[in-house]
């Protein structure tokens, strides 16, 4: 059966260290956890390092956790103003770019009578959310104006390679602080600044981030041991923290595929001619991108996918592969949001990884 096996004893200690890290650099922490959905044992695990928040983008599984979770919950998906009930009930603060969106959190905070606190995105360069430095002083004086009785401003975010894979440089964190410290001079205080993902990892020693109160937002690096875009493995980091498993289903010696589509649409690479050994796993898109699972042993190799198959070519195995073999897989960020996703793939808490 194609299942997903957790390591938690290697996301602990993943988690320790980047805690580790924080606190050694004066950091704020925060715990991004949406690519485990919600599944509960990781979920518990990182609430119980106590990082300042854990970072959740769908408030539905922040509600759904309230009563299980100790640790404050960040929205880092922007809020929409139909969800702002709920977001200002299940999350401390959030992170936004819209002055509107300010409002209906504002109204609904007053509501409930809670405080709520939000973070003013800045893009730096990686083009997904956030207003323009240039932007960010004429943004804060129209919200500030707005004398928001029920929200606290925490301070400027930013986000790098969540959509362009624009990395952190000093020139494009020097911008951010450089606002930071242009804001508080015309009187506009900015208790933080918070940055995120997992590629801020290789600047947390770094004096800019020492520079002014820093949160980082981590999410990757703690679940997989690698850091984005590169998906390169960060020296202190565990890797061996899940693995992907499928059982062959149908396993015959078929020709060659001749290059075409695949039902999902996407082009099949030109491969070997001849006669090839292939075999069906029992899991498809449903369960995981196959895009993003990288087969452990040599020989093997993905040709294509659809909804419940995964089709690989296993010519170049070693191993005396038969229905009931297990295939397994290391992960891509997709393959680990998608595997925790589907109600289908079974999850496994293992004490070490096959
Ligand atoms: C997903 C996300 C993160 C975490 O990114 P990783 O690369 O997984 O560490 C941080 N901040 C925001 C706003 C996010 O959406």
């Amino acid at each position: 059966m194609a299942e997903l096996a957790v390591n938690l004893k290697s996301i602990e200690a993943n988690l320790r260290f980047i805690k580790n890290e924080a606190d050694r650099n004066g950091l704020e922490l925060v715990f991004v956890v949406k690519p485990c959905h919600d599944y509960a044992p990781i979920l518990q695990l990182v609430d119980r390092q106590s990082p300042a928040y854990l970072g959740m983008s769908k408030i539905q599984i922040a509600r759904n956790f309230s009563e299980r979770l100790r640790t404050p919950v960040l929205t880092t998906s922007l809020p929409t103003a139909h969800q702002a009930d709920d977001i200002v009930r299940y999350s401390k603060a959030s992170l936004n770019s819209d002055p509107s969106i300010l409002d209906a959190l504002d109204r609904a905070a007053e509501k409930y009578g809670v405080k709520h606190g939000y973070f003013l995105m800045v893009d730096v360069g990686d083009l997904r959310e956030g207003v323009l430095p240039h932007e960010a002083p004429a943004v804060m004086r129209r919200i500030l104006a707005k004398n928001h009785r029920n929200l606290i401003f925490e301070g400027l975010g930013t986000n790098y390679a969540c959509a362009n894979g624009v990395q952190p440089t000093y020139e494009n964190l020097n911008s951010l602080y450089r606002l930071a410290r242009g804001l508080a001079e015309e009187g506009i205080r900015v208790p933080k600044i918070s940055l995120g993902g997992s590629s801020i990892i290789h600047w947390m020693s770094s004096e800019i981030l020492a520079s002014w109160p820093t949160q980082v937002r981590i999410g990757q690096a703690a679940f997989l041991g690698t850091i984005p875009v590169a998906d390169e493995p960060f020296v202190g980091l565990r890797t061996d923290t899940l693995r992907f498993c499928g059982t062959i289903v149908e396993i015959q010696d078929k020709p060659a595929a001749i290059n075409g589509a695949s039902p999902l649409g996407e082009q099949s690479a030109v491969e070997a001619i001849g006669i090839r050994k292939r075999a069906i796993l029992d899991f498809g898109v449903v369960d995981a991108d196959p895009r993003a699972l990288i087969p452990r042993e040599s020989g093997v190799r993905i040709v294509t996918a659809n909804s419940d198959y995964t089709v690989i070519d296993v010519t170049g195995s070693a191993e005396s592969l038969h229905i009931g073999s297990s295939i397994y897989f290391d992960l891509k960020y997709r393959a680990m949001l998608q595997g925790f996703l589907s109600p289908y793939l079974s999850k496994r808490v293992v004490e070490q990884l096959s």
